[in-house]
């Protein structure tokens, strides 16, 4: 088993570049498919999905706008949390479609938060592209609409994802090793 230092945890590989491709490419067909002279927006959250973003756009076969927003990470451990714009929206959302792009939903409390702050703008309809979702840790009740990979309740790393800021170039996944000598 390959296994990486990140900071200071290893980390075993888990999910290839190639099950990435494959991954995109299937989030890519299903939005191809739907929002053909609809000329969505997608919207971004940064930092985790600016590597699954940029590629889910190049499959992208129709014109469409992509802009990118940053939340502080949710704070505190119950639903009553709060989450601070630190990059804001400069487009009116108003009878737009929006896609957002997420990379992974855990346990859904911060992508509830921005579904709440997103909601009441007036767009024609708001739906949810995630990379990856951890089913077991998650507590919230919206659907995503274009998931690519249920996966365990481990922690990962790459493709974006990162641990402590660390991590987020690594071309594939990896996830927390259970032990190490
Ligand atoms: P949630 O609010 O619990 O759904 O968590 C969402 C955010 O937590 C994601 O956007 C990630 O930034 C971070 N996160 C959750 N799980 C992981 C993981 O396994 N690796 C890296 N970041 C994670």
């Amino acid at each position: 088993m390959e296994r990486i230092l990140v900071k200071d945890k290893y980390f075993e590989k888990f999910i290839s570049v190639q099950a990435i491709d494959r991954v995109v490419t299937k989030i890519a067909g299903m939005i191809n498919n739907d929002y053909k002279e609809k000329n969505p927006l997608f919207l971004c959250i940064l930092n985790g999905s600016f590597i699954f973003a940029a590629d889910l756009l190049r499959k992208i076969r129709f014109p469409c706008q992509v802009s990118f927003v940053k939340y502080s990470s949710y704070i505190g451990t119950s639903t009553k949390g709060e989450i601070k714009t630190v990059i804001g929206l400069n487009e009116d959302l108003k009878d737009r479609h929006v896609i957002i792009v997420e990379d992974i939903i855990d346990t859904g409390l911060t992508m509830d938060h921005l579904l709440k702050e997103l909601g009441n703008r007036g767009s024609a309809d708001l739906r949810i592209a995630s990379f990856c979702f951890k089913p077991d840790a998650f507590k919230m009740s919206f659907t995503i609409d274009y998931l690519g990979l249920e996966i365990p309740n481990d922690f990962v790393v790459g493709y974006g994802l990162d641990y402590d800021g660390y991590g987020r170039n690594l071309p594939e996944i990896y996830k927390l090793a259970k032990k190490f000598i």
